[in-house]
Order: C-alpha cells, then structure tokens, then sequence
C-alpha cells in the first residue's frame, strides 16, 4: 500500500513558518509533484472564543487560518484539498484551544497532547524549577518589599524567567528528565481523553491525535531514550481511550525522520504497533513548515510497510483515495 495523502502542514498562515515562499498555491503544487491525492492544511490554530491563548496564539485566530480557503477551493483537478487545523491543549490548564462552535469551521482536526516545550501550559516545570523560581520570588522581595504581589508574579512569570535561564541556579538535578517528560506525555493524553470539548470534537469532525509521543530532545538517542520510559501497558490505555473516543492516530513522518530512519532502533514504532495492536486507525502528516519539507512524506510507505498496515487501518475519511494498493 502507498500513502497519497499529508494532512498535517503549516504554510505562511503558522507563525513560526520561515519560509515565505509557502503559499497555499506553492504547497497545492508540490503536494501534486510529490504524488498525493489528498492534501490538509493544518496551521497552528487558537480559536478566538477560548480565553488563555499564549502570546504565540492569540493571533493564530480561526480567521487568519481562513484565508487559506479561496486557494484550497481552487485546486485544479487531481487532488482532494481539505481544510485543518492544529490547535494545542494545555494539559496544566485544562484548556482546549478549540471549541465545537470552532471545530465545525474544519475539515477535520489535530490536536496534539505533547508540545512539552511549552512549559506551564503543556508540561509542568521539573520541581528543581519551581523551588528556584520561588527562592528568586523570595529575594526579590526581600530586597524590595514596596513591590506589589503581582508585580513580582509577572516579573518571575514563567514566560519571562524561561527554564533555560534558570537550570544553571539549579544544584542539582534530580528529577529523571526522561521519566518525567514521558509520564506528562501519559498524563496530558488521558487528560486530553477525558476532556469534554474534546469529546464533543471528536463526535464533530475528524479527529487525529498530533504526532502522539513525539517527545523532543536535542538528538536522535535522547528522544528515543525518553521514550523507554513510556511503559507499554500506559500506551494500551492511551490508545484504548482514543479508540474509544473515535479520535484517530498520527504517524508524523518528521518525527519519524527525527528519531532515526533505522525503523527496528526507533521508538515511535513501537508506540505506532501498540495503537494498531489496539485497532486504532491512522493519518499520517510530514508536520512540513515550508515547501521542500513536504518531501519528508515519502517515509510513510517505509513506515506502513514496517507496522502491516492494510487500507483498513487508515481513517475512514481517507480510506479511499488518501492510499494506493
Ligand atoms: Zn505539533
Ligand atoms: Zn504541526
């Protein structure tokens, strides 16, 4: 079976695209170059009815995301466009960045669970973090009693004293990083299952969980040696919910390229096998921020041959003609 489709993409309407030649002209050509049949546009999305977007979000609105549409509605023939979104959930806050209202403007959706670089929003800060955050608070306010409460909040806000600041003020290090990285990932998953925007999402439009344990790390080893520490029985739980949920699966060939293209030595495998085991069904994505990255694709077929994956395991909305036999 060949995998036809990518419906995980950000073009110039996701700040943190840099290439400014990513239009949605641009993207519908390459898509059609590279072989596919179905395309997704899936920009970073906030809905503007939900209240606690961060200062990356706030202007990733629903209406900035639309501006795709003309362009997607005039694909030429040949090629299935479908409208998306990535939106994000804050697991330490509760918060879903969609609603259903908002939900319905799509397509379908993604919604990630493991953004855990976006600390205090999507993870928590490692406990060695929050003590010096706290001892600065401390002596600050030692030093200068006349400040306001909320004065000192805002100046030792976690958007402002950043972990990487703070990790040299740290004697020592005694949270596993690892350990704890994977156990949020686990935690922030059934979080995001039990949420009831989420639920009624999923009843809604499609539902693809984003890029599902792709834990970061500066390199290939360090990722997957995070991933260890996923327990199987945790990732049969996970998936058992989101098939319960009817929320599909991703499989983001850039987090597969990222943690090694020797697919027995990398991890995302193992967490891909257990959501088929479980009888999930997949989407995959290349998650590209410009035009050459949608290239990265062409792993999927490495992948689908490596996991036994038949059309069956594909989501219904792409079944039949998202693959190829
Ligand atoms: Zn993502
Ligand atoms: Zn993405």
């Amino acid at each position: 079976m060949k995998i036809v489709h990518d419906i995980h993409t950000h073009n110039v309407f996701s700040h943190c695209c840099t290439d400014r030649s990513a239009s949605t002209e641009a993207f519908i050509a390459k898509q059609m170059e590279l072989g596919n049949r179905v395309f997704g546009l899936s920009n970073h999305v906030w809905d503007e009815r939900v209240s606690g977007a961060t200062r990356f979000y706030r202007p990733q609105t629903i209406s900035l995301a639309e501006e795709a549409k003309t362009a997607l509605k005039q694909a030429p023939e040949g090629i299935r466009c479908l409208f998306g979104a990535e939106t994000d959930f804050f697991a330490c806050k509760g918060i879903l960045g969609m609603s259903v209202e908002g939900a319905s403007h799509f397509d379908y959706l993604l919604v990630p669970h493991s953004h855990i670089g976006n600390r205090n929003y999507v993870m928590a800060d490692y406990p060695e973090i929050i003590e010096v955050r706290e001892m600065i608070k401390a002596r600050i306010r030692e030093a200068c009693p006349f400040l306001e409460e909320d004065t000192l909040k805002a100046m030792t806000h976690y958007d402002v004293l950043k972990e990487a600041q703070l990790m040299k003020y740290v004697p020592e290090m005694k949270t596993n990083v690892g350990e704890f990285i994977a156990r949020s990932a686990v935690d922030n998953f059934h979080a995001l299952m039990e949420n009831e925007e989420f639920i009624k999402i999923c009843g809604t439009v499609p539902t693809v969980i984003a890029h599902p344990f792709e834990l970061i790390g500066r390199t290939p080893e360090i990722r997957n040696g995070y991933m260890r520490f996923l327990r199987d029985e945790d990732l049969v739980s996970c998936f058992t919910e989101a098939k319960k949920r009817n929320a599909y699966v991703e499989i983001s060939t850039g987090s597969v390229q990222i943690n090694g293209l020797d697919l027995s030595s990398n991890e995302l495998m193992r967490v891909f096998a257990i959501a088929k085991q479980v009888g999930c069904k997949f989407t995959f994505g290349s998650d590209s921020h410009s035009v050459g990255g949608l290239k990265r694709i062409e792993i999927a077929n490495d992948v689908c041959d490596y996991l036994g994956l038949t059309r069956e395991d594909i989501a219904p909305f792409l079944a039949e003609d998202g693959v190829i036999d």
